[in-house]
């Protein structure tokens, strides 16, 4: 296969994160209307448990070959697997977080074809893992705890003891706005939120015009 070469147009990429009903996909689709390309980190993640080759077999070849099943992957079985076992979890982690990074910087490549002035990275976890380091530009959305729970128990099928058990994994709105450059505070309507990340956007776009340098 002919490899394409790299584009030479430079295009920041900004995360976004927050946790568990903080409203970071309502927020990116917000930016998704003014045109910015968004990467869903956590959802191509299981896209590519499922189809990439490579993560499959090392998946198969810690975890065992019958987490796949006639070629699906059976979350239950993997999960069952690596449940209450926090090495097992760094072991998965460490296989599927370098898939993902390389499926982000082939993405950004096309995204570059589009002449687009930033494009955004979406993960519940970018700050836990580390991952906002390979960014140029962060952004946090918070919520008070008490909206955060009850957003996602009116939007899934889910407990309070769920929601609450997932929120342990994830740092707390202090820790990651400490590693914030823009911070969306969502506790109010979409219409305020919508003015927030407008403001946001245009932020970004003066960095942009203005070519300020943006490595961290
Ligand atoms: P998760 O981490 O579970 O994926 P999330 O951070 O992506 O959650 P969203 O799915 O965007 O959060 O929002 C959670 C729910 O709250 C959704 O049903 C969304 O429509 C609603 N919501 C988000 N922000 C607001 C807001 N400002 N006003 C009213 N509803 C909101």
């Amino acid at each position: 296969m002919k490899r394409r070469k790299p584009s030479t147009h430079k295009v920041i990429k900004v995360g976004i994160t927050g946790g568990i009903g903080s409203g970071k996909t309502t927020v990116c689709k917000m930016f998704e209307d003014l045109g910015i390309p968004v990467y869903y980190a956590d959802d191509r993640a299981k896209y590519l448990m499922h189809h990439e080759h490579h993560l499959i077999d090392e998946i198969k070849k810690h975890f065992g070959d019958d987490v796949y099943e006639n070629g699906r992957l059976n979350r239950k079985v993997l999960a069952d697997r690596v449940f209450n076992d926090k090495a097992k979890v760094a072991l998965l982690n460490s296989l599927v977080h370098p898939a993902v990074f390389r499926d982000t910087e082939r993405w950004v490549e096309d995204q570059k074809e589009k002449k687009v002035p930033y494009v955004l990275k979406e993960a519940a976890l970018l700050v836990e893992t580390g991952s906002y380091k390979a960014l140029d530009k962060l952004i946090v959305v918070t919520a008070p705890l008490q909206v955060r729970i009850e957003r996602v128990t009116q939007r899934d099928d889910t407990t309070v003891t769920e929601i609450e058990a997932r929120m342990r994994n994830q740092l707390s709105d202090e820790e990651k706005v400490k590693q914030a450059d823009f911070v969306v505070e969502n506790d109010d309507g979409l219409e305020q939120l919508r003015a927030e990340v407008l403001r946001i956007h245009e932020a970004i776009l003066l960095l942009v015009n203005q070519n300020i340098p943006v490595e961290k």
